[in-house]
Order: structure tokens, then C-alpha cells, then sequence
């Protein structure tokens, strides 16, 4: 029995999965006009707004709590510690009931009016409607260079291409959702899983506003330990580079000895040389210290992974408990 079946209710149709980390200014607004967009869908089949509290210090859970007690169809999962976005994003993939869940970030920069497009969309055939941003003008310039450059980073290096400028803001199918769960891997890049399910895709655009209510959690740091935690779960062809520039390297050093032994053959030998003699030393130096540094990066990950520790831990649950077929 898997986490969502707790209950025998009919399905919801839309779970909304949004992981939260320090947001109590937030909560209220977002509950607000989240409901405002799913009741106009008037869809008899209902939703489900499904919060991951992921390790917040302030006065996110009570502010749940107290949306909770409004509305029933409220509900969260509060995990024992901050474990990151990607891990709050599989715990909500794992309890939602919805025919179709739509992660989206608590800061309302996504604008959930899109949802409706989204279910039109899924209505036609489509199992994934990714958002894409038709602007990034909300973001600075650096971050805007910097998302590029990854984008076509990562989509050089993996066979399994995810779409330009979209975020975690996308609907998806029951059937992908299930598929993302039978994913056992501990890294979760959910972009990447993502991509790599496969399913009918297509798109809708919108405009990113800028984050109004409290601050960004993301810093360049994280988001550079992120990109390569992308890439490395996503692609070995960082791996596989140092096999080819080391052959080439072997190579060229081959024909460079023939032409030094000819040399000292005809010319003899001379004395004179450290500069080049250092440059290689350095040279090769850095580049084995490079390779060795990719090659820990996939030990790391391998290591993380075969502890087989859980992806999340969660402490509470609110409006879940009770009897098997109640709601509340
Ligand atoms: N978030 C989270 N855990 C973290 C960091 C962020 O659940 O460790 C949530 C955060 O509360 C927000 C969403 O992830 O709902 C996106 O974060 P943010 O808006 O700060 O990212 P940005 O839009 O700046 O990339
Ligand atoms: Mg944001």
C-alpha cells in the first residue's frame, strides 16, 4: 500500500505540491488565491492543496495549520528536517491523490491562473504541460546568463533533453507521478527525472512576476551544487571526456618523443628546456587533478546512494489521520 492510499475516497482531481521552507508570510496569500483559481474550474471531482513544510524555523507549520482548520482541503506533510526542495517535491509526489498533481512554488512568481490552460491541455491527451517562462525580466541578468549556459550545459551533455526556461511549475499525469515514485535513486534532480519519463509533453507560456512576499531561498551556491547534481545523475559524458583527452594527449606525446629521438639522433642533445619541462609538469598535473575530482564526483553520488537512506523523513501529517476513509 503506497502513502496515497490512505483513503478510500474518490481521487481529487488536482493536487497542488507545494514545498515550503520558511515561508509564513506566505501561506495565507497562496491558500487564497490558489482556491480562487481551482473552485472557478468547478470541477465536481474537487482538489487538493498539498504542503511540504521542509524544515521551516518560523511560523510556516502553524499558518498551515490554521488553513487547515478553514479549509479541510488543506492539507501537509511536515518533514523532520530541511532535506531540499527535490526531496520535499518526491515526498509530495508520494501522498498526492490527485488525477493530476501540479508542483508549484509557494512565492505565487508562477501565477496559478495558468492551471486551467494546464488541465485543457491534459484534457486533449498531453500527460505533462510544463510552464515555460515567456520572460525571465523578474530575474537579474547573471542568473538569467547563468540559467541559459545550464540549460544548453546539460542538454549537450544528457540524452534525456529537459525543455528550456521551464521550472518545477508543470501538471502531471497519475501516470508519471507513479513512474517518478518508482524512481529509487536518492539525488533527485526532478527536472531531470522528469525528462527522463518520457510521456506526451507540451507546453504553456507565462510570465514570471517577481517574489512580492518574503525572500528567495535559492543563493548561487546552491544553485551551482544543484546544476551539478543535474548533470552528474543526468549524463557520463563528463566521465567519459578524460578516456578520449587522454588518448589524444598519449598520442601527441608519442609523436613528440619520435621527433625529440630523431632530433637527438641528427642534432644531438641539448640542455636547455625547463620552461616546456614545467609547463607539462603543470599542465598534466592540473588535468589529472581535474579527471580525479570528476571521477569523485560520481563516487560521491554513488556512495549517497547505496546507503539507501531515505529520501525524507516526515514528522507530522495534517489533515490525514483518521479512519480509513474519513477525511478529516
Ligand atoms: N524551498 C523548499 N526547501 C528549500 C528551499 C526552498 O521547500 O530548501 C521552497 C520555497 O519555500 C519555495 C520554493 O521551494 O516555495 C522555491 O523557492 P524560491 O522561491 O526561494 O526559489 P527561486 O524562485 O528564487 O528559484
Ligand atoms: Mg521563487
Amino acid at each position: 500500500m503506497t502513502d496515497s492510499e490512505w483513503t478510500a475516497e474518490p481521487r481529487p482531481l488536482v493536487t497542488m505540491i507545494v514545498p515550503v521552507k520558511d515561508e509564513e508570510q506566505a501561506i495565507a496569500t497562496f491558500v487564497q488565491r490558489v482556491t480562487l483559481v481551482l473552485d472557478s474550474l468547478a470541477e465536481p471531482r474537487g482538489w487538493e492543496i498539498l504542503f511540504i513544510d521542509d524544515g521551516s524555523t518560523d511560523a510556516t507549520l502553524p499558518a498551515i495549520m490554521a488553513a487547515n482548520r478553514a479549509d479541510p482541503r488543506v492539507r501537509a506533510l511536515s518533514l523532520s528536517r530541511n532535506f531540499g526542495k527535490e526531496a520535499a517535491l518526491s515526498a509530495g509526489l508520494d501522498v498526492a491523490r490527485g488525477e493530476v498533481s501540479i508542483p508549484i512554488d509557494v512565492d505565487l512568481q508562477d501565477p496559478p491562473e495558468v492551471i486551467g490552460e494546464m488541465i485543457a491541455k491534459w484534457r486533449d491527451g498531453y500527460e505533462v504541460v510544463y510552464g515555460v517562462r515567456r520572460n525571465r525580466a523578474s530575474d537579474t541578468l547573471p542568473k538569467r546568463f547563468t540559467a541559459d549556459f545550464y540549460y544548453r550545459a546539460h542538454n549537450w551533455l544528457s540524452a534525456d533533453k529537459i525543455p528550456e526556461h521551464a521550472g518545477d511549475f508543470r501538471l502531471l499525469d497519475r501516470k508519471v507521478v507513479e513512474v517518478i515514485r518508482t524512481m529509487p535513486e536518492r539525488n533527485r534532480f526532478m527536472k531531470g527525472l522528469f525528462a527522463w519519463g518520457g510521456f506526451r509533453q507540451t507546453s504553456v507560456e507565462y510570465d514570471r512576476v517577481e517574489r512580492t512576499l518574503g525572500t528567495t531561498k535559492f543563493n548561487y551556491w546552491k544553485l551551482w551544487t544543484l546544476a551539478i547534481d543535474g548533470i552528474t545523475s543526468a549524463s557520463t559524458v563528463p566521465l567519459r571526456v578524460w578516456s578520449y583527452l587522454g588518448a589524444s594527449i598519449a598520442l601527441i606525446g608519442m609523436l613528440y618523443a619520435g621527433y625529440v629521438a630523431v632530433r637527438t639522433l641528427v642534432y644531438g642533445s641539448d640542455v636547455a628546456g625547463y620552461p616546456s619541462l614545467m609547463i607539462a609538469v603543470l599542465f598534466f598535473g592540473g588535468l589529472q587533478l581535474v579527471s580525479l575530482g570528476v571521477l569523485g564526483e560520481y563516487v560521491g553520488r554513488i556512495m549517497v546512494e547505496v546507503k539507501h537512506r531515505p529520501i525524507y523523513v516526515v514528522r507530522t501529517r495534517i489533515g490525514m489521520d483518521g479512519p480509513p476513509g474519513g477525511m478529516h
